[in-house]
């Protein structure tokens, strides 16, 4: 093709380049542009849907891969991806989100009920829960690989297509097993066409809700606990009224616990999903309420613990931590069972020497308040936390970097001779001091993530502790392998004996200081800490057993003697 001579030659050689190179960069960049191009189409569509799904009355979730056969509730057909309502369980591809959102009705939180105070069943027609019964013949529902059968969005009652005809009862739904929890929508519908809001009048309504009705609102932090909240937050949501399930990125606790006071006195309940650090956030609300004069609508606190070493929950019989092990149903049976413990709530005020003029630092606790060794451990896991937060999501990991750092500062003993820098009063008693490194006061009976610090380990008789007693125990320990010693039932810590109020001054140097798992460098300054009120709290009796906590559950596992059991339910515990 070319023509003689070299300098042709060379044109044609550089042209074959040119032409390579052209190629070669269209092959790179057109599958560039079109990967762009559909992504940002891509992030178009979520952000419309986003939209769209917050204008809907339905709780609408996207997802890219339904993790059941699922078929759409408006043309039949079997689709992968799509949207569900996390209330109502309508399951929608993107073609049809539209007409579903239009003409499929979601769950009502406030409705009238019908013309003899009955309650109708509200049919969702198809994806019904796998393992699902049919109430009228008995055999397994949802087993054809289309949209069939249905299920009550309150009663969970399922039924084939072929035997509603045959179902009695059809035109009254009872709200299922856990009607006494949910508040049903013509009890909100009544309270609403009220004219004298009182508490009087709920307690009438509530009689038309059935005997032993104790409403439960669910104050779930989405953030506590590896994304486990939002899972949880559907699943109450089906299960109960939506209007009782509180989301706690977007409401705080003291906005979501007015919902109490439209609800009969003395009878609501409050599940917190989260961590301890929640469930005092969600005290400290209730306190607020009794501070406005609501103490009437005060509820009963019960706890479903998300992520690590909730002490508090696990002293309540809630476990350390729930990763799923039992069912949601079950955790709903339990609290139905629950019975009702007073817990001492303290207030800590902290000093500073030579601020006289500024006001003291005033915290509250519900667990315990320590300088020393674990306050450290603490204080270093935190400040790595801030920095690298990724790397602190998985519980496995946090528990290995907790130990790490423990070991680390075994060899650096920071706290040494803390006996000659501190002075501890108990009830106005000065206190002789053995050599320590830390002193830990406990209102509960779990610390450190599932160590028994008071009862410590071997059957040496202890004073008997409760969570209502207005008593806090005051241990001591020798420094940060002790600590570790103790964490592992090797060792048990120094009683330095129980109290009223504590009083611990600091005279020289900084030290680290926690409260509740909270910690901070605290220099020279007084600490006072006294009792600030009871919080009425949900004791589940039988433990829990968790897997990664078998040092707790071994222990469990011994009989207690009465003495020392975590909270025995005395004269003094109120019921429900
Ligand atoms: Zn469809
Ligand atoms: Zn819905
Ligand atoms: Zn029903
Ligand atoms: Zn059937």
């Amino acid at each position: 093709m070319c023509g003689d001579g070299d300098e042709a030659q060379g044109d044609c050689g550089s042209r074959e380049e040119w032409t390579l190179l052209f190629w070669t960069s269209l092959a790179v960049i057109v599958p560039v542009i079109i990967t762009l191009w559909c992504s940002a189409q891509r992030s178009k569509r979520k952000t419309h849907m986003k939209d769209f799904f917050r204008k809907s009355k339905h709780g609408w979730r996207y997802t890219d891969l339904f993790n059941k056969p699922t078929y759409c509730c408006v043309c039949s057909q079997h689709i992968l991806q799509g949207a569900f309502c996390d209330c109502c369980s309508v399951c929608a591809d993107e073609q049809c989100l539209q007409r579903a959102d239009r003409s499929l009705a979601c769950k009502e939180i406030m409705a009238p009920s019908g013309p003899d105070g009955a309650v109708q069943h509200r049919w969702v027609r198809g994806n019904v829960p796998l393992a699902s019964y049919c109430a009228v013949c008995k055999q397994q529902c949802g087993t054809q690989p289309k949209l069939c059968d249905s299920r009550c969005v309150w009663c969970q009652t399922t039924v084939h297509d072929d035997c509603m005809e045959s179902l009695a009862d059809a035109d009254r739904c009872s709200l299922g097993e856990f009607r006494s929890l949910i508040i049903p929508p013509h009890y909100l519908y009544r309270v609403n066409k009220l004219r004298r809001r009182h508490p009087d009048e709920y307690s009438k309504l509530a009689s038309s809700c059935g005997s032993g009705w104790t409403p439960m609102l669910v104050l779930a932090n989405t953030r506590s606990g590896n994304n486990m909240g939002e899972a949880l937050l559907g699943e109450f949501r089906s299960l109960l009224n939506p209007v009782q399930v509180f989301d706690l990125s977007e409401i705080s606790p003291s906005k979501a616990l007015q919902l109490c006071t439209l609800l009969p006195p003395g009878s609501v309940r409050v599940l917190v999903c989260g961590g301890d650090g929640t469930v005092g956030w969600v005290l400290d609300a209730i306190d607020t309420m009794k501070l406005k004069g609501q103490d009437q609508f005060i509820p009963r606190v019960t706890i479903l613990p998300l992520g690590t070493g909730n002490d508090l929950s696990n002293t309540l019989g809630w476990g350390a931590g729930y990763a799923g092990e039992i069912p949601v149903e079950q955790v709903l049976r339990n609290i139905v069972d629950a019975e009702v413990v007073k817990m001492d709530r303290w207030k800590v005020q902290v000093a500073s020497k030579g601020l006289y003029f500024r006001k003291p630092k005033v915290l509250s606790m519900n667990n315990y308040f320590s300088v020393g060794p674990d306050a450290l451990m603490a204080l270093n896991f935190h400040a790595h936390r801030e920095k690298t937060p990724s790397f602190f999501s998985s519980r496995i990991i946090n528990k290995a970097v907790y130990f790490l750092y423990g070991t680390k500062d075994c060899l650096v003993q920071e706290c040494k001779d803390l006996d000659k820098r501190i002075e501890l009063e108990l009830d106005g008693e000065r206190v002789a001091l053995p050599s320590l490194e830390g002193i830990i006061v406990c209102n509960i009976g779990y610390w450190g993530g599932g160590c028994r610090l008071w009862r410590g380990m071997g059957d040496e008789p202890c004073p008997p502790t409760r969570l209502d007693d207005g008593l806090l125990e005051v241990v001591g320990v020798f420094g940060s392998f002790h600590c570790a010693q103790i964490q592992v039932n090797l060792a048990n810590p120094v009683r330095l004996g129980q109290a009223h109020t504590v009083r611990l001054v600091l005279k020289s140097s900084k030290m680290p200081m926690q409260v509740d798992g909270e910690p901070w460098a605290q220099g020279p300054c007084t600490i006072t800490i006294t009792h600030k009120t009871q919080a009425l709290m949900l004791y589940h009796s039988t433990e829990q057993t968790d897997d990664d906590d078998d040092e707790s559950s071994a222990s469990e596992t011994e009989s207690p003697t009465p003495h020392d059991s975590p909270q025995p339910p005395g004269p003094a515990s109120a019921h429900a």
